[in-house]
């Protein structure tokens, strides 16, 4: 064991890690100033545990028939070796007949439901070299493939819904989603969070060529969403140029790499250990919980109770210490460089003098302060 893993464990306590997945690598290109999120994710740590342990409200999940609808969408498109799929991707990619060739690596020399990660990866990684040297016939499709991705020095699995390659050796990840493309529009926030994931799915299929001497430029930015049609179940193929996602995950994945440095900044020992006592229940105090969990710097932000279950806990740390952060992104922005709103106050009325930096700022907050003092004394 690496004593950067050592350390991650220390911070993790006794719980298996966690393996970080394609949606938690899009939560934290949400957020990369979070050291937080940034360090929970590197250790491995189960949040939804510490949400739990720390009393606070359990986020909505996606209910079972959205999850049920998912999956039943999912199936019925890459049913019969991929059939309903091949039109789509000709028609998108310019595939022609002879090309398509299509094969599950869901389940892997067993009769199982799933194969293990482990093997799965080793067969996806030995059919995509393949495929890459042309050793065989070139696989089209590839089902429940499974990638590995490194992140902050860990190998992190990652399952793409399918692979496509295409005759003049570049591949393409597709992604099955269920939400609806209407009128040729998907929901903007859905199919940038899907074009994260897929970013990570790209980045991780680089990674198998360049460690393999093949150039990463055979694997395309641009990415496939599959998704039903208006409110049909019709599927639709839309191609989509995922080149900014795969350069924002992938910058903040070589920043990932000073988790050395995040962890120096933590005082020696910290943990956020749920070891269960007697009764099954964690048996470390709630309060020692939080105060480890102070020691990581947060940086929260409205959006993040979009992507991060400890949102509730970190609003509320946030506003106790009266964070400009908890008014929003463009308020934070007008803002820069002033963090709490006591300090932002104290500047508008005069009780603080402004530092060089400030001065500015500090005008324009007076000039706010005397329009809401003459609003006040119009309307009285
Ligand atoms: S909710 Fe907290 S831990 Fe999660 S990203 Fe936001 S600030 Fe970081």
């Amino acid at each position: 064991m690496s004593s950067l893993d050592a350390r991650l464990g220390v911070l993790r306590g006794a719980a298996p890690p966690l393996p970080h997945n394609a949606r938690t690598l899009a939560a934290l290109t949400a957020n990369p100033s979070c050291d937080r999120r940034s360090l929970l994710d590197a250790a491995g740590i189960d949040k939804d545990a510490l949400v739990a342990h720390l009393g606070i409200p359990r986020p909505l999940r996606k209910s079972q028939l959205a999850l049920d609808y998912g999956i039943a969408f999912e199936r019925q498109v890459t049913d019969q070796a991929g059939a309903p799929l091949v039109p789509l991707l000709r028609q998108a990619l310019g595939l022609t007949v002879d090309e398509v060739s299509y094969e599950d690596v869901n389940s892997v020399g067993s009769d199982k439901d799933k194969s293990p990660l482990g093997l799965r990866h080793t067969h996806t990684r030995l059919r995509i070299l393949s495929a890459a040297h042309r050793k065989t016939k070139p696989r089209t499709l590839l089902d429940h493939p499974v990638l590995r991705l490194t992140v902050a020095g860990h190998q992190a699995y990652l399952e793409p819904d399918v692979i496509a390659f295409q005759r003049d050796g570049i591949f393409h990840v597709i992604e099955i989603k269920s939400f609806p493309v209407v009128h040729g529009q998907p929901d903007p926030a859905k199919a940038t969070a899907a074009l994260t994931q897929a970013a990570a799915y790209v980045l991780a299929l680089r990674e198998l060529l360049n460690d393999n001497n093949l150039p990463k430029d055979r694997v395309s930015d641009t990415v496939i969403l599959v998704n039903p049609r208006n409110f049909t179940r019709h599927p639709t193929a839309t191609l989509y140029n995922a080149a900014q996602q795969i350069k924002h995950l992938s910058r903040h994945l070589s920043r990932l790499r000073r988790l050395p440095e995040l962890l120096d900044s933590l005082p020696p020992g910290t943990t956020c250990d749920l070891a269960p006592g007697p009764d099954t229940k964690p048996a470390r105090p709630r309060d020692e919980l939080v105060a480890a969990l102070a020691t990581m710097s947060p940086y929260y932000t409205p959006g993040c109770r979009h992507h991060c279950d400890l949102a509730p806990h970190c609003r509320t740390e946030a506003r106790n210490q009266g964070r400009t952060q908890t008014l929003g992104t463009t308020v934070t922005g007008d803002l820069a460089g002033i963090d709490t709103i006591g300090t932002a106050l104290a500047l508008a009325d005069g009780h603080l003098h402004p530092s060089r930096d400030q001065e500015a700022i500090a005008q324009a907050l007076r000039h706010a302060q005397r329009i809401h003092s003459d609003l006040q004394r119009d309307d009285e």
